[in-house]
């Protein structure tokens, strides 16, 4: 099931980019099968009928990690409160 602000394939294209190909988090590189477009800002805290919410679809909300529930719990443990 699609989410409002699920990320675009030339969006994550572009993150994993910016990212030289390597992990986010860990610094692995990334596997077209395994990587993950994970949302800075969470998916769900936007609003689709918001016109200023369409940046959470954008590349700089996005982060590619490799491995999903490893790597998206010790980036949000890293981010700044
Ligand atoms: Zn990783």
């Amino acid at each position: 099931m699609a989410r409002p602000f699920d990320f675009k394939t030339p969006t994550q294209s572009q993150a994993r980019l910016r990212q030289a190909g390597l992990c986010a988090q860990c610094g692995n590189s990334l596997d077209d099968e395994e990587e993950h477009a994970h949302h800075i800002i969470p998916n769900q805290s936007g609003n689709p009928r918001e016109p200023n919410h369409a940046w959470l679809a954008s590349s700089e909300n996005c982060v590619v990690l490799c491995h999903v529930r490893r790597c998206a719990s010790e980036l949000l443990r890293a981010l700044p409160r």
